[in-house]
């Protein structure tokens, strides 16, 4: 078991979880309770953490989340012939050249 993935917000690890699931990649969430009593931990221990439970497929896992942080990302469009991501600064798709924002 592989942990791939940690971010503050319960709402996008478990967003992450279910895309994954979408794919065949069985996960599970862990922190996904807030402890009480805080205090004693930096916010860092406690954030929710997404684990894969086949490390075959941690890679993948990986690569389509940095897919969806991408696509989060503001200064980044998303293809819409080849569905890659770009940076803002790019006016043609690196992939396969398309011009999305003309
Ligand atoms: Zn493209």
């Amino acid at each position: 078991m592989q942990k791939v993935y940690s971010h503050e917000n319960l709402f996008q690890v478990s967003n992450l979880k279910q895309l994954l699931e979408q794919q065949g990649i069985d996960c599970l969430l862990r922190n996904d309770q807030l402890r009480g009593g805080a205090g004693e931990l930096a916010p860092g221990d406690v954030w929710p953490e997404l684990w894969v439970l086949d490390d075959s497929r941690k890679a993948e896992a990986i690569k389509l989340i940095d897919k969806v942080e991408l696509a989060n990302d503001t200064d980044t469009w998303i293809c819409n012939e080849c569905g890659e991501s770009n940076h803002a600064s790019f006016e043609h798709c690196w992939k396969c050249r398309n011009e999305p924002r003309l």
